[in-house]
């Protein structure tokens, strides 16, 4: 159940002192290999052969994806092309991609990791593993195909899309884990459903899911649907790929990889550490990366660190699934408020439909955030005393998710405004 029992379960002291050694060494071959830091560095005074303590993280500079950009195509490379064995690069849904290059090491260390991350998920030698993600530039087919090789797992590269194409494989090669986007794999699913097959004639067993945020509700679908424990796991090209975190099958949280990576959650507004459990943008540097290290990688997704140990045994710390971009934040009243935050709560409230709006007004100096809620066809209130209730159990639920009070309207079922494609789901009424 452990890939690499010895390390996924290391103590902290151990850890940090590993973490310590590792990272004293990355700093002193970005200084010397790549001008962004080496500048970046100068510039602040700091000297690598200063850091004494992982509380030093905090004095290095963030890298973000724009700086990537700058030093397109290979910039931020740390080692001389003779070097690189693999190219890969992020899907640059905003403007350039994002290159990334990997040495004979980092793909050693890249293939043994996502093996942790599937080993962590269910997956043995033993297993059928379809891939069902799109094989090119983009890192996630390529990591989990080299990780399932080299757990001894029999890999079927199919790539993504052609779905009925998908489901026959599946049934005649009798796949045992699918590896794909939740999004894909819901797709999948329905077109089981439409070609009329029973999925009990399928000897799926896993579904390891990825390379976008996806709820708790569509987990359980996936998992009744397909018959099929679902795991959730966490990577991008610009930090390595699929492998930085995966869910065990306690599926309570992402543990990341941290004798290879650091990661620290910070207020994307004000760059401060938040505490564990608290949301905010997650910042990941790497440890061991030869071709393409980074320091302090502002990732602009939202999650948090789940305290406490996990009960699979494993020592590395969890974060929380990944609940959207920080583009999506809204700061109110001093606190930083997203609306996947809003969706979670209301996820697990029996009787709210899965529409909600958040307006934002100023009165007076305050700003106010109001959730208007459309209830589900299965609720009904005869009694002003229930539906004040049922406001008041919702309101209670936000303020101890989000650290403030917000106002909630019920509004009827289906009077919200639909949108095909991305929603609007909040309405901005203060003149700022
Ligand atoms: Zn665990």
């Amino acid at each position: 159940m452990y890939w690499e029992a010895v390390k996924e379960c290391m103590n902290k002291e151990d850890l940090e002192q590993l973490q310590l050694e590792m990272l004293q060494s990355t700093l002193s071959r970005v200084y010397m290999n790549v001008p962004f830091y080496k500048r970046k560095f100068d510039d602040l005074g700091i000297d690598p052969d200063d850091f004494r303590s992982l509380d030093d993280l905090k004095k290095l500079p963030f890298t973000t994806k724009e700086d990537l950009r700058i030093s397109y195509p290979y910039g931020m490379f740390a080692v001389p092309m003779r070097e690189v064995v693999r190219v890969q690069a992020s899907s640059g849904t905003t403007g350039m991609p994002t290159v990334v290059g990997y040495t004979k090491n980092d793909i050693k260390n890249w293939s043994n990791l996502v093996a942790r991350v599937l080993t962590a998920g269910g997956v043995t030698q033993n297993d059928i593993v379809q891939i069902a993600f799109d094989y090119g530039l983009f890192t996630g087919a390529f990591g989990l195909h080299y990780g399932a090789e080299r757990i001894g797992a029999s890999v079927i590269p199919v790539s993504s899309g052609n779905t009925r194409q998908q489901v026959k494989l599946m049934q005649d090669f009798r796949t045992t884990a699918l590896i794909c986007t939740p999004t894909f794999a819901l797709s999948i699913a329905e077109t089981i459903a439409e070609m009329g097959i029973n999925v009990n004639s399928f000897s799926l067993k896993y579904g390891l899911f990825g390379a976008e945020p996806w709820s708790e509700a569509v987990r359980q679908e996936l998992q009744e649907k397909l018959k099929i424990v679902a795991t959730d796991n966490y990577g991008l090209s610009e930090v390595m790929g699929p492998g930085v975190a995966g869910e065990c099958i306690e599926r309570n949280g992402l543990h990341i990889n941290e004798d290879h990576f650091i990661v620290e959650v910070v207020d994307p507004e004000t760059l401060e550490s938040v505490p564990d459990g608290k949301t905010g943008e997650l910042v990941i540097t790497t440890l061991t990366k030869e071709a393409f290290p980074v320091i302090r990688f502002r990732t602009r997704d939202l999650t948090r660190i789940i305290p406490g140990p996990c009960s699979c045994g494993r020592t590395f710390a969890r974060i929380g699934k990944v609940m959207g971009r920080t583009d999506d934040m809204i700061k109110v009243k001093g606190a930083n408020v997203f609306p996947s935050q809003i969706e979670a709560v209301l996820c697990e409230i029996e009787g709210t439909a899965p529409h909600f709006q958040i307006v934002i007004d100023r009165k007076g100096a305050v700003d106010e955030l109001t959730v208007l809620v459309e209830v589900s066809e299965s609720i009904f209130f005869d009694q002003m005393k229930q539906q004040r209730e049922f406001i008041d159990l919702i309101k209670i639920r936000l303020a101890d998710e989000l650290g403030v009070t917000v106002e909630v309207k019920l509004v009827d079922k289906k009077s919200l405004e639909r949108f095909e494609g991305k929603t609007k789901r909040v309405i901005e009424r203060r003149s700022l």
